[in-house]
């Protein structure tokens, strides 16, 4: 994919050590070696914390991205020292509260969550929602995103969210009837999720050092993109599984209709801290190959009000939020957005892969 836009990335302070730099010569999702420069100077415009300039590559094999050089495993701390598991901001929403649709989605998204988890009992909540939702099976899949999709659990089922920042997603999975556990590279994020009574172990892919066949359910939210060898980190996921247990993978995607409008600007890409972006069927093939079943790939929600509104700012070079409510022309564009990745997932800002270990 080609540098679309013309405005100058801001200038590193200063360059990453070379020391700290490891090749990638071949794709780390297939392992082809041809590709195409699609990116030559990517910077760190979202926490600008991290130093460098760095080229990403698109393989000619899967159409994943990728950087080379990258940081190496023991260098990679450098691109997190403001990363944003240490706080939480609002996002931004094409859809207003206080308009027709604002108010009855969350009340019908409710009220089918609640019929499908006997656990759950969120408000505002509409009987109507769980009426409607077996005869839009697509409008149900968009609901149950904030559920990640997962089946009700059995008794005592368990789950562990990997790369579970500050816990908000075990506290859904809780919610839902999970015994919900967390792993998390970053020990502030930890210490904070811990402190608040969550189960949550410090730790990382590939190698968790957690017990093989475990848990009912594996969820990973924008993780597999940072990872040095996804390949290795999906075999992790299925070794912790028990057998039928349930994969929910979300990363953002190298096809994503935000990265041909933004270029070297669009949020997906955070240099250096994504080593890799995949594409729909790359994710499907990585996960096949790791020995996963019953994959699909699912609606991401309305998101991409959200990416217009960081890639922008990236673009800008707007460190933070003006409280602005965006143009009604962004706003019609982030709808228009969405109305495509629902009608074709290959083309979101995000993926959502979910699958299954066999049972034998
Ligand atoms: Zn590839």
């Amino acid at each position: 994919m080609p540098d679309s836009n013309t405005s100058p990335p801001r200038a590193p302070a200063s360059d990453w050590p070379s020391d700290g730099l490891e090749a990638q010569p071949a794709c780390p999702v297939c392992a082809t070696a041809d590709r195409q420069l699609a990116h030559p100077a990517l910077v760190d415009g979202i926490f600008f914390c991290a130093p460098g300039r760095w080229q990403m590559f698109r393989c000619q094999g899967c159409g994943c991205g990728y950087l080379d050089p990258r940081p190496t495993p023991a260098t990679i701390g450098l691109a997190y020292a403001s990363y944003y598991t240490h706080s939480t901001t609002p996002e931004p929403r094409w859809l207003s509260d206080a308009s027709f649709l604002g108010r009855r989605l969350p009340s019908w998204r409710n009220g089918y969550l609640n019929r499908r988890f006997r656990h759950l009992r969120r408000q505002p909540s509409s009987a109507l929602g769980g009426r409607l939702a077996p005869l839009f099976p697509y409008a149900r899949d968009f609901a149950e995103r904030d559920v990640r999709h997962l089946p009700p659990p059995g008794a005592e089922a368990r789950l562990l969210d990997i790369g579970c920042g500050d816990g908000n997603f075990l506290r859904i999975a809780e919610a839902i009837g999970y015994r919900a556990e967390g792993l998390e590279f970053d020990p502030q994020a930890t210490a904070a999720a811990c402190a608040q009574g969550l189960t949550v172990h410090q730790g990382g892919l590939p190698d968790t050092g957690l017990p093989g066949g475990t848990y009912d359910a594996v969820t990973l939210s924008q993780v597999i993109e940072h990872v040095h060898d996804p390949r290795h980190a999906l075999a992790e996921c299925l070794r912790l599984l028990k057998p039928g247990g349930t994969l929910w993978v979300a990363t953002p995607n190298m096809d994503a209709q935000g990265h041909a409008r933004f270029g070297p600007h669009w949020r997906g890409l955070e240099p250096p801290r994504h080593l890799v972006l995949f594409t729909a069927d790359a994710l499907l093939r990585a996960c096949t190959e790791a020995g996963f079943r019953n994959l699909s790939l699912k609606p991401i929600g309305p998101v991409s009000a959200w990416f217009l509104d960081a890639s922008n700012r990236i673009r800008t070079g707007t460190a933070h939020r003006t409280g602005t409510p965006p143009l009604l022309t962004e706003r019609l564009a982030a709808i228009w957005m969405d109305w495509r990745a629902f009608r074709d997932p290959r083309r979101g800002e995000e993926l959502i892969v979910v699958g299954n270990r066999p049972l034998a």
